[in-house]
């Protein structure tokens, strides 16, 4: 998969370097592109921003530096032959969901637009939406101060699920929000070794080697965990649907 992302601050992007997502561009499985935007200006103070009309506080970023860079970088020609998806960071977008980013680790090629200031001039998404699959994706209902940490948090859920990026294929099977019959479910708590820390115990459940009992035990933890935190989806699940992936189990 290749990934551009188009920034006033290219060096927000230098986690893109280490753990996961680092790995996974050693490895060849992912082509991260950075580009620095005042590269696409043209006068002495490498302008982006400038005032917005109608008024009102703050800048709006200029759409000539965005339109000449994603220009260029559209025409260096993506993976497959195929078209990128511009993928625009702002609180006003999509949610991004883990069902979303399923759908954005699909594509070969996914560019990014983080910005700042109040965003980017309206007429840039206009242009490309005629041309392009653009997507507008919110990654919460507050407001950052730029679009570079909302890059990191998509990468990071899109990276690792490449095929081959994690090193158990099987890892995000179970995850919380995970497609399938539990997507409406949080993933419960998690122990491993020593079996009894400070005097907490492991449930003995997962150590009766019955996995049966362990699958119906995991399931009612993560109901439990759900309706404390995120009783939202409990009103969207389908208990029918666990109880016959309990029965085959
Ligand atoms: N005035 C804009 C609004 O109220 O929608 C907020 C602009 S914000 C200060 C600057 C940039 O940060 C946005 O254009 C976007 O790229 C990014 N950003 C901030 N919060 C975000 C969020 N929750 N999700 C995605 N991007 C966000």
């Amino acid at each position: 998969m290749r990934l551009d992302v188009v920034t006033i601050f290219p060096e927000y992007l230098e986690p893109l370097n280490v753990s996961l997502v680092g790995k996974a561009r050693a490895r060849g499985q992912l082509d991260v592109r950075v580009h620095d935007l005042r590269a696409w200006t043209h006068d002495k103070h490498h302008t982006v921003d400038d005032t917005p009309y109608g008024g009102g506080p703050g800048m709006v970023m200029k759409p000539e530096p965005w339109g000449e860079a994603l220009d260029e970088i559209v025409a260096s020609g993506g993976p497959e032959a195929q078209p990128p998806v511009l993928v625009v960071p702002t609180p006003s977008g999509r949610p991004f969901t883990q069902e979303l980013a399923v759908e954005l680790s699909l594509a070969p090629w996914l560019v990014f637009t983080p910005a700042r200031y109040e965003g980017i001039d309206r007429r840039v998404i206009e242009d490309y939406g005629d041309r392009f699959d653009v997507r507008e994706v919110s990654i919460g209902d507050y407001v950052l101060a730029g679009g570079e940490a909302p890059v990191l948090v998509m990468v990071e859920a899109i990276a690792r699920l490449l095929p081959g990026v994690l090193g158990n294929a099987e890892s995000h099977r179970d995850d919380s929000f995970a497609p399938g019959v539990m997507a409406d479910l949080l993933e419960g708590p998690v122990y491993t070794k020593p079996p009894e820390w400070r005097g907490h115990e492991i449930p003995e459940v997962l150590v009766s080697g019955h996995h049966g009992r362990i699958a119906r035990w995991r399931r009612d933890q993560a109901l439990a965990r759900t309706a404390a935190n995120r009783p939202d989806l409990i009103e969207r699940a389908d208990p029918e649907a666990w109880d016959k992936h309990d029965r085959a189990a």
